[in-house]
């Protein structure tokens, strides 16, 4: 056993930030209007409250825990094709590496990628253009992903070329063809104390990180269960980007409720800020955004 830590150190990877959507784009029907107190204490962070829109990060979370460097979500990627999202499209001159350098990490010495699911803003770093070639940048590390994800992206992407953005045939079939990955389903463990949890509706095989260690709640990677504390206050605001919208806000709920009992460190993929707790207050839930 490795010996108990008090404190988990994760550094925050940015690849995009500042990723803005108008509210009414990410989450149908909702509304900036008439906010409250709870919801005004978001502003300028995580909310642009005079364009109306949610501000997210487009990062990866990267970890050392018994004995594994462990990389959570790849992020959008450089020189990949995405012609329907001008930010993401042929990106080059990322400070991507840079950042996952300064951190004090080589793409050599992951131990671990885990794609929380399959979409494009988490798989594009998985791969690297070389001599035309898409190969895997973390070239050491197993890649940890769910079989419903890939099964649905597979079955997308022979619909369409143009599904996911074209992401499954540029960054998730080159690890697959590599033999990098490593199926992952709840209650598989990544390294000892580091578990897979589910989180399906945003993705239909959606997956988190649950990382338990000395006596303090775990800090629990949920990926895209919340892409803003906005839905901490509005859990029942599901993306447009959800398989399963329905299924996506009855998983947060859970999430959430879960959260604010055992008092879980949530850290969701694109949060502006280094994590998360959740208070309760008769049923209604709050955001105790943490650094
Ligand atoms: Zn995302």
């Amino acid at each position: 056993m490795p010996a108990a830590k008090d404190h988990l150190i994760v550094r925050r990877i940015i690849d995009l930030d500042r990723f803005a959507l108008p509210v009414d784009v990410l989450f149908p029907g909702a509304s900036l209007e008439n906010p409250d107190a709870a919801m005004l204490s978001l502003a300028d962070r995580h909310v642009d409250f005079a364009t109306g829109e949610v501000l997210l990060a487009i990062q990866s979370h990267v970890f050392r825990f018994a004995g594994k460097t462990i990389l959570i979500d790849t992020c959008v990627g450089e020189h990949k094709p995405r012609p329907l999202r001008a930010e993401w499209n042929e990106r080059t001159g990322t400070r991507y590496l840079a950042n996952l350098a300064a951190a004090g990490w080589a793409p050599e010495q992951i131990d671990i990628v885990m794609c929380t699911h399959l979409h494009a803003d988490h798989v594009g770093w998985n791969t690297r253009l070389q001599s035309g070639r898409w190969v895997p940048t973390f070239s050491r590390a197993r890649y940890a992903m769910s079989q419903r994800e890939i099964d649905q992206r597979a079955h997308d992407a022979a619909q369409s070329a143009t599904a996911n953005h074209g992401s499954y045939q540029d960054s998730v079939l080159p690890i697959i063809e590599a033999g990098l990955v490593q199926l992952a389903g709840p209650g598989d463990v990544l390294a000892d104390g580091a578990s897979i949890v589910d989180l399906a509706g945003h993705g239909p095989g959606q997956i988190g990180l649950e990382v338990s260690f000395g006596a303090r709640p775990p800090v629990l990677f949920c990926g895209d269960a919340i892409h803003s504390p906005l839905q901490v206050l509005k859990p029942d605001w599901s993306s447009k980007f959800c398989f399963d919208p329905a299924q996506a806000a009855r998983t947060r709920r859970k999430l959430l409720e879960r959260a604010a009992g055992e008092g879980l460190k949530l850290i969701p993929g694109h949060l502006r800020a280094e994590a998360m707790r959740i208070a309760e207050k008769s049923g209604n839930f709050q955001p105790v955004v943490e650094g």
